[in-house]
């Protein structure tokens, strides 16, 4: 640490790192930027500079909300500047972004003098989350913005929005941490991982305590995610590379015995999810349900969350919700479950119609062990264990006989917890049948799991393989909507979809990820989604050329087809044949959609594909 420290931090300090930030795509040269301000910080306020260049107004396991969104935001920058809202959306057409809009209108009508503190922005942050309705809220707003300069205001705007759009992620905070207060990366990131809290974190790197950082639960932890493969063969060349690799021998001296290092699942369609669930002082265990995309669903499962409060232990599993069918104990279609989701309120019809269960599959962490670095066969023990002491607890309400009549002339045999059945691989052949006697449960397909593989938060490796139902599926993200034709001539029905080319994406700037087109569809979406989604894409376009709009990349597709093949029509350098929607994944973040060497492998592997530049 520097020995001259800033007594008190100025927010335009914070914002004039932000634009330095902005300004450059180097990774290396962001993160000394990063490193440097938070050198020169005292500890208070580098814990709330760390939380903030992340764009996060609270640490993730504070389950405090701003709740204010981007009307209220306008609102507050139009009082301010006195301008009218077609000059608000000139300047935000302009950047795409409100901080950078309400800036150039705040020019000349802010303060010209900087006094805002890092600590006061902290209490006004925080006074803004108690706030309850839109009018408190924006009285606060106004007494927080009037107090910025133009260059303040657009930091503390974009924080407000939770988007800095700089290019800083939180892995790059962890790492300029580590640099400030000299302490192993690796180290770092486990403490962010196990507290939830980059403040805490900062804290604890200061006093050079982070080995002392212990688990907090309540704040999602990384998903770990599979490669797909399409077809058997597939599925054991990649799993033979993945245990060559952790045996660091040459794949074809461990082709014979790493079948039987792995374990086959069924793959379940329906929502991942994290449980957390730990005993509280008095009364039921607390718990909670986190998506891949870090929300918290448990509001939409409150069958799940009561059964649930009857574990009394601290742990953490990662599963797949599911709506479930207990008359033949298998899952219901995801369209039913698809229902179930973004409700405020469950209605009782809906918890008999779609009951819920929770399928497990890990355990990550159980009575103060985490057990992400374990194998996965330890793992598996370790969950079999917590299944068999807790799934009789949680089998239903009803049977604690704690529900309503209703329920328990409905629902009283649905089981809440499920352990996902897994059988160790032996051969080629078992796979085969493991896949169709999964198709035939009607689950999605199959995966396969290394036994000795860690559990790997965030990363999609070869350790999990996912065997998928058609070999032509992708999840791509909507780049462009048109209007259809006849009786759809007045709503958005026509999407173009891209992939991501990772490989053109610049690695220093991770926050900008590249998409290529690949391919249009109008089919698979009802009526009811289709006007949904035209009034989103209109609050969403980007760029408005009558029939044709360029919208926000936000809205990720399932879509399904029967071929694939070169095509200079798009940019991607492929095309689709027979293109149609299944579903739009809400489930599924932006980041993680298919990419175009996705697309490579699956045209390679295309048995019919046409004759031409193959790089198979
Ligand atoms: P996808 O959503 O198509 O990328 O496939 C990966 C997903 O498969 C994971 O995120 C899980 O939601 C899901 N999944 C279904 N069954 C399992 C299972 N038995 N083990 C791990 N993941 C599973």
């Amino acid at each position: 640490m520097s020995a001259v420290l800033n007594a008190v931090s100025l927010f335009l300090q914070f914002a004039e790192v932000c634009d330095a930030l902005a300004a450059t795509t180097k990774k290396l040269e962001k993160r000394a930027l990063i490193a440097s301000y938070l050198d020169g910080l005292e500890v208070d306020d580098a814990s709330r500079a760390a939380l903030w260049l992340c764009g996060m107004p609270f640490p993730e396991t504070d389950t405090r909300a701003l709740n204010v969104g981007g009307s209220l935001l306008s609102k507050g920058i139009l009082h301010l500047s006195g301008a009218g809202d077609e000059a608000l959306s000139e300047a935000y057409r302009r950047s795409g972004d409100l901080g950078a809009a309400g800036a150039d209108l705040l020019y000349g009508r802010a303060p010209a003098r900087a006094s805002l503190t890092l600590a006061q922005v902290e209490s006004a942050i925080a006074a803004l989350a108690e706030a309850r309705g839109p009018d408190p809220k924006l009285r606060l707003l106004l007494d927080l913005l009037a107090r910025a300069t133009a260059e303040e205001a657009k930091y503390l705007i974009k924080l407000i929005t939770g988007n800095m759009r700089m290019g800083v992620k939180q892995a790059l905070v962890e790492e300029a941490i580590a640099e400030t207060w000299s302490a192993p990366v690796a180290v770092v990131r486990r403490a962010d991982m196990l507290l939830g809290s980059l403040p805490e974190v900062v804290a604890l790197a200061a006093v050079g305590r982070l080995d002392q950082a212990s688990m907090k639960l309540f704040h999602p932890l990384g998903f770990m995610l599979a490669s797909p493969v399409a077809s058997v063969q597939e599925a054991i060349a990649r799993f033979t590379e993945e245990v060559a690799a952790e045996h660091e021998q040459g794949a074809p001296a461990i082709a014979e015995s790493a079948l039987r290092e792995a374990q086959i699942e069924d793959k379940f369609d329906g929502i991942r999810a994290q449980l957390h669930v730990a005993p509280q002082d008095s009364g039921p265990s607390r718990v909670a349900l986190y998506s891949r995309n870090r929300e918290d669903l448990s509001a939409s499962f409150p069958e799940l969350v009561e059964a649930f409060s009857s574990i009394a232990e601290r742990a953490v599993l990662d599963g797949e919700i599911l709506a479930w069918n207990p008359t033949n104990n298998r899952a219901l279609p995801f369209s039913m479950l698809q229902q179930r989701l973004g409700r405020k309120r469950v209605t009782a019809e809906m918890l008999r119609d779609v009951p819920a269960a929770f399928v497990v599959f890990d355990v990550l962490y159980r009575e103060d062990q985490l057990l992400l670095t374990e194998p996965l066969d330890h793992r598996r023990s370790v969950l079999e264990d917590f299944c068999t002491r807790w799934s009789p607890f949680t089998a239903s309400a009803a049977v604690r006989g704690q529900s309503d009549l209703f329920t328990l002339q409905q629902n009283a045999a649905v089981p809440r917890l499920i352990l996902s059945l897994a059988t160790r691989l032996t051969s080629a052949a078992q796979l085969e049948d493991a896949y169709v006697g999964a198709r035939a449960r009607g689950n999605e397909g199959a995966m396969i799991k290394s036994l000795a593989s860690t559990y790997q938060p965030g990363r999609r490796g070869l350790a999990w393989l996912k065997l998928k139902r058609e070999l032509a599926i992708l999840d791509v993200v909507v780049t462009g909507v048109e209007f259809g034709n006849g009786r759809r001539a007045q709503v958005l029905s026509d999407y173009t979809f891209a992939v991501r080319d990772t490989d053109s994406e610049n690695p220093g700037d991770p926050a900008r990820p590249v998409f290529k087109n690949i391919g249009k569809a109008y089919s698979g979406l009802t009526d009811q989604e289709i006007a949904e989604m035209t009034a989103w894409f209109r609050a969403h376009t980007l760029e408005d050329h009558g029939h044709f709009r360029i919208v926000e990349p936000l809205v990720v597709l399932e879509v399904a087809f029967n071929n694939l093949m070169r095509s200079t029509r798009h940019a991607s350098g492929f095309a689709l044949r027979f293109p149609r929607i299944l579903r739009i994944r809400t489930d599924k973040p932006v980041a993680e959609i298919d990419t175009l060497r996705r697309v490579e492998e699956i045209y390679a592997s295309q048995p019919d594909k046409p004759a031409g530049p193959v790089d198979a």
